[in-house]
């Protein structure tokens, strides 16, 4: 018997069971031992085991406090410290930048976004406003080794590993090395993540949204520009260099309106915030704005308002039609511009998914609005960030144990 292997095996296996109980408690909340019992399929003892490491870094505590109203013995919860291990997210969209602090279990413990001019924002002036933002968010963490790793969204087009901003048509930027230089900027040294926000806005809605539990999720996220993030079979689409899932950049319309991508009929060009502006004679570049005082014109009947946002529904279901008969996903989720039309174009696009899917696909999908919201991309951010934790802990635990040594200090 070869000692060495037989060690090696059961480490890698200790290493794999601790990311089991991490992962559950990030992902579900407190959860008793009985409960960790069944969801990880770990033995009681593994479990105390496993437990006895988690709480000595001061990543896990187990709460001893009976239940109010719960007859019986009390169970005692094991819950995720908010506090021992955090990440800063960043969202850098077209209208607003935003940055947020989320401790491990998902409690955001702190999340600020201010509006920016719409326009092309030099990638100086983009990161000297997160810093800005960043600083006092981030204070909490500084001389402590809380912070774990930085996520970052952006509205762009992103090479996944090692986070090149290859195109972000709306922002104005091209091959952009942006995780160097905000590194750099706000003075932290721990790995820094970037990816495309209809990606992450898909994260979030499967871990924290409407798309909890679900293995088949179209994301559809607007603004001027249209993303999607497509998770297929509980894992996310990305294609071969991160690419993937420019659902907004499908040709749908050979003979229509030229697109910011430099091509011609984009599904964007049909559903995005200038086509719904423009179909409505506001100013097609007024943004948030403008499409704010659209949607109020629309509450009271206006017939231009309505018409403009009929014509949208009407290419969104024409759109959704085809994705839905290509992935057969369960849910589809509407975020961002889409999310604020919604109550306008729900029926439009269930009558054109009645008329142009599939019967069986049709049949299955459920078309709801984002319930993150405008954050989602955000969240997703964090989520992103907190991957590494979650896929092994262990790694992290000698880097918490000091903290747990000083008693909390
Ligand atoms: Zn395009």
């Amino acid at each position: 018997m070869d000692w060495d292997v037989v060690g090696q095996r059961s480490e890698t296996v200790r290493r794999a069971n601790l990311s089991a109980i991490v992962r559950e408690l990030h992902l579900r909340g407190p959860l008793s031992r009985s409960e960790l019992v069944a969801r990880t399929g770990l033995t009681r003892s593994a479990i105390r085991v496993l437990l006895g490491e988690l709480v000595a870094a001061d990543l896990v505590s187990e709460d001893r406090r009976a239940h109010l109203g719960t007859p019986g013995r009390p169970s005692p919860l094991v819950h995720a410290n908010p506090t021992t291990a955090v990440v800063l997210a960043l969202d850098i969209a077209v209208d607003s930048c935003a940055v947020a602090l989320v401790g491990f279990g998902g409690e955001v413990l702190a999340l600020q976004r201010v509006d920016r001019p719409r326009g092309h924002l030099s990638v100086a002036d983009t990161i000297a406003d997160l810093v800005q933002l960043a600083g006092p968010v981030l204070a909490p963490t500084r001389g402590s080794d809380a912070l774990i790793a930085v996520g970052i969204s952006v509205a762009g087009i992103i090479r996944r590993p090692d986070g090149l901003v290859r195109m972000a048509p709306n922002l104005g930027w091209r091959d952009v090395a942006l995780a160097n230089q905000l590194g750099g900027a706000l003075g932290v040294q721990v790995p820094i993540s970037v990816a495309n926000e209809a990606d992450l806005g898909a994260l979030a809605e499967l871990r924290r949204g409407s798309a909890v539990g679900l293995d088949d999720v179209l994301y559809l996220s607007g603004e001027v520009g249209v993303g999607g993030g497509l998770i297929v079979g509980g894992r996310p689409l990305t294609g071969a260099a991160g690419y993937g899932g420019e659902v907004g950049h499908f040709p749908i319309r050979p003979d229509g309106a030229p697109c910011h991508c430099g091509s011609v009929g984009c599904w964007e060009t049909e559903i995005g915030e200038r086509a719904l502006l423009r179909q409505a004679g506001y100013d097609q570049g007024g943004g948030r704005d403008q499409v704010d005082a659209l949607l109020a014109d629309a509450a009271t009947g206006s017939p231009s308002a309505l018409a403009a946002l009929a014509a949208v529904g009407r290419w969104l279901g024409i759109g959704l039609a085809g994705l839905v008969n290509i992935l057969n996903p369960q849910i589809v989720v509407l975020g961002g511009l889409f999310h604020r039309i919604h109550p306008f174009v729900a029926a439009t696009i269930e009558t054109e998914l009645d008329r142009l899917a599939l019967e069986a696909s049709r049949a299955l999908v459920r078309i709801v609005p984002s319930m993150l919201a405008e954050d989602a991309p955000l969240l997703g951010a964090a989520e992103m960030a907190f991957d590494a934790l979650l896929s092994d802990p262990a790694g992290y635990l000698g880097r918490f144990e000091p903290l747990a040594a000083a008693g909390g200090v």
